[in-house]
């Protein structure tokens, strides 16, 4: 375990805000929790948060050690929940297990990916998820949630129902010993998919031209959920906008297209202050240089605002607000 007093957080989030925190803890597998006193935000590789002002308290994080991955039996894998997602997904791929790779090159850690129930070209964490050890921070006991005990849903888990008690230490996947490749999403139609490692390849370029690579343009990824609506609205829409794309269909909800939405509304590429709506995806807000996570809320409330009188949609961020 590693302590640090009043540091920038910069490092630790892919926005690269410049917010200080009074202290950090980073964990090692097998280290002890100790009881912690005050504020307590648990933070993964930080590409999901936006830091809004100094955080007064206390951040925990895991290292991201890149090898904490085992095979408990067949085709069970637990996982550290520091190591870096991406890492994971290639490591299965060389020990012959699959699913993830449609996940591939999501930023983050393995943690997050059970917080947030990650999901990308047609997957979701939640189709892998067999358990998830986390430690309760208010309870100091460790619990083992099954995939049910986590109330998966579209970007939503459990944990995020109670920010800040469950420290994820690991997670543990159900993947196949047999490569049979997930191929439902449109845009995978015509990537090329004979190797797993293939696909992912295909999959990481694919995303990589769509999305601000973090080391160049800090980022959250896609800033705002894809809105859920009824038939009723749907079709009110569709009505209006022919040219929006067919909403995908669960259950009696619709999904439309966020960044659809925002770009109709002629937000691509505009700026605001230092932040911005990337150019060839106006789901992702973006960092100019040097930008407060004030200007990012300035530019998404801006974006939210227009977007309910365009289209009576209200738009809610993905990306969590600190
Ligand atoms: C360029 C880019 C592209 C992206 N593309 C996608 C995408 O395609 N699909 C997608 O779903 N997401 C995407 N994201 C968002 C992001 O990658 C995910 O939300 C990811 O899971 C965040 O991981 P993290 O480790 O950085 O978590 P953080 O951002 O640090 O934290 C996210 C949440 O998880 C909690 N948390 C983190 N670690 C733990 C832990 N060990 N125990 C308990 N709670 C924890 C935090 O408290 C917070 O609530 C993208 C982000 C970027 C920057």
């Amino acid at each position: 375990m590693k302590t640090f007093a009043d540091i920038s957080l910069k490092p630790y989030n892919t926005f690269g805000i410049d917010s200080k925190v009074r202290r950090l803890i980073v964990f090692e597998p097998g280290d002890d929790i100790p009881p912690l006193e005050g504020n307590v935000l648990l933070l993964g590789g930080g590409s999901n948060v936006v830091f809004t002002k100094d955080y007064d308290g206390t951040v925990i994080t895991l290292s991201h050690s890149s090898n904490q991955a085992i095979i408990l039996s067949g085709n069970l894998v637990t996982a550290w929940g520091g190591m870096v997602m991406d890492d994971l997904v290639q490591w299965t791929l060389d020990n012959g297990l699959y699913g993830l790779e449609n996940l591939s090159a999501i930023p983050g850690t393995v943690g997050a990916s059970a917080v947030q129930n990650v999901g990308a070209y047609g997957a979701e964490a939640k189709d892998f998820i067999e358990s998830v050890e986390a430690y309760d921070l208010q309870e100091h006991r460790m619990y083992t949630f099954s995939n049910a005990d986590c109330h998966f849903a579209y970007r939503h888990s459990l944990f995020k129902e109670h920010p800040g008690r469950y420290l994820i230490l690991r997670v543990t996947y159900r993947l196949c010993n047999e490569f049979l490749p997930n191929l439902s999403y449109k845009a995978l139609e015509n990537l090329p998919h004979s190797t797993a490692q293939q696909l992912r390849n295909a999959i990481t370029d694919l995303r990589w031209s769509k999305l601000p690579r973090p080391e160049e343009h800090g980022s959250a990824g896609s800033f705002f959920k894809n809105p859920l609506v009824d038939e009723g609205t749907y079709t009110r829409i569709k009505a209006q906008y022919t040219d929006m794309p067919d909403a995908h269909k669960t259950n009696d909800e619709y999904k439309l297209s966020a960044g659809w939405l925002i770009d109709r509304a002629g937000w691509k590429g505009k700026t605001m202050g230092r932040a911005g709506v990337w150019p060839n995806n106006a789901l992702v807000l973006y960092n100019t240089g040097a930008c407060t996570g004030n200007e990012v809320v300035a530019l998404a409330q801006a974006i939210v605002a227009d977007v309910q009188t365009k289209f009576g949609i209200t738009l809610e961020p993905e990306a969590i607000i600190i």
